[in-house]
């Protein structure tokens, strides 16, 4: 369930005047609450399934929804809930619907549509959500979902949501060489008319023991270039936040908090002002490349991505080649605050930070006491000094618009 409902995560297109310069117009929250689901899907990121039965606090995510609305008061906020299967538990989903509608502009749920059964049954079950709020909807479909859910009640969810006036999105991952999303809708008689395709790449981050041949895999040569885009504030079932939802985004670097330890404004500042963040949003990934290099670990690197999230995460979740980001995040933190301050930063740092290419030897060690920004104590403003950009997604390989963190 675990994709990207946020067409446009951060959109700079109704910014206006100063201050709006430096903050997100829309803020989207992601609650991928449950790993619990009814399949067993073998590209699964997260090892969702039917055993698996962690919930996060519903009375957590109220209150967390809460902090969000008035944190962006006079912003668009956007909120997405998701797993594992939240289908699976209606009640549940219909209540966290009815929180969020009532401090939100837009909620929107992710299924494989396993409750379709017939058009009388998705009308009731949809009906009910549509009564509490929901405004759009996100059905999940490919080769992956197949055993596990009939195409014909894809084709019943979607038919259904429009009947509702639903936004209506259809999330497909693809392997290389696998049936698209266009070439299955017309198998299986799906109208697309009207649904937002977002067809992606599926990377390495699977399944636990799940393992693809390369081949497999829709990848270019070289490094991609372009910025992160698909920032979203996501909190998982385990209550561990981060910034991002993409498949193998879950990693240490991109955890900005927890919701039983940190309020939304903590969280925020983080994922607003965090050097990692910022450097993904401005030069993206690739910005971390020619640190990379300069460190040595440049044979540590892939020569083809699949895009710049499989550089991410590639990048992330490998020790040696994360702490050099880090380091490179603390540099833009330490020049991010001595702007804020008025004052320059130590020359060695300020000779490097944000600087590609520059020695990485010369950038300060990464240690939480230096980490400005970061002390709990003292969380920053939510006005973040970084220009927010236009959340950018990447065609996937010349298709249609890619889900830039889908899990599924
Ligand atoms: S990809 Fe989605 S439908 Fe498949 S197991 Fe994971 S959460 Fe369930
Ligand atoms: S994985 Fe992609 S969406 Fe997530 S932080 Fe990295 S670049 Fe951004």
């Amino acid at each position: 369930m675990r994709e990207d409902l946020h067409p446009k995560s951060i959109s700079g297109a109704d910014q206006a005047g100063p201050d709006h310069a430096t903050r997100p117009a829309t803020l989207n929250l992601g609650f991928l609450y449950t790993a619990h689901c009814n399949a067993l899907c073998a590209h699964c990121s997260t090892d969702c399934g039917p055993k698996a039965r962690t919930y996060l606090d519903e009375a957590a995510i109220g209150r967390t929804i809460d902090e969000a609305a008035d944190a962006c008061a006079g912003r668009r906020l956007q909120v997405c809930f998701s797993g594992g299967e939240p289908f699976l538990d209606t009640g549940l989903l219909g209540r966290l619907v009815a929180h969020a509608a009532r401090r939100a502009s837009d909620v929107t749920c992710v299924t494989n549509a396993f409750w379709a059964t017939n058009s009388e049954v998705a009308g009731q079950v949809l009906g009910a959500l549509v009564a509490n709020g929901l405004t759009g909807l996100a059905v999940s479909a490919s080769a992956f979902h197949a055993p596990f859910v009939p195409s014909g009640r894809v084709v019943t969810a979607l038919s259904t949501a429009l009947r509702f006036g639903l936004r209506r999105f259809l999330k497909f991952p693809a392997t290389a060489g696998s049936e698209g999303a266009t070439e299955w809708a017309e198998r299986v008689g799906c109208d697309l008319t009207g649904v937002t395709l977002e067809q992606f790449a599926v990377m390495p981050a699977l399944r636990a023991g799940v393992r693809l041949p390369d081949h497999a895999y829709q990848r270019s040569p070289g490094i991609p270039a372009g910025s992160c885009p698909g920032a979203t504030i996501t909190y998982r079932e385990t209550g561990d936040v981060f910034t991002c939802c993409t498949p193998g985004g879950f990693v240490g670097p991109l955890r900005i908090g927890h919701i039983a330890e940190d309020g939304f404004e903590a969280v925020f500042n983080r994922f607003a002002t965090g050097g990692l963040q910022q450097v993904l949003r401005t030069e993206g990934p690739a910005g971390f490349v020619p640190h990379i290099r300069a460190a040595g670990l440049g044979h540590r690197l892939r020569d083809s991505y699949d895009g710049v999230c499989d550089l991410c995460t590639h990048m992330l979740s490998d020790p040696a080649m994360a702490e050099v980001c880090d380091r490179v995040a603390v540099a833009r933190e330490v020049e991010t605050l001595a702007g804020w301050l008025g004052v320059v930063p130590p020359s060695s740092i300020a000779a490097t930070a944000g600087s590609p290419g520059a020695p990485v030897g010369q950038l300060p060690q990464a240690t939480t006491e230096q980490r400005p920004g970061r002390c709990p104590r003292t969380p920053l403003p939510l006005a973040e000094p970084t220009t927010w950009t236009e959340n950018r997604r990447e065609p996937a390989n010349g298709q249609s618009g890619r889900a830039a963190h889908s899990p599924r």
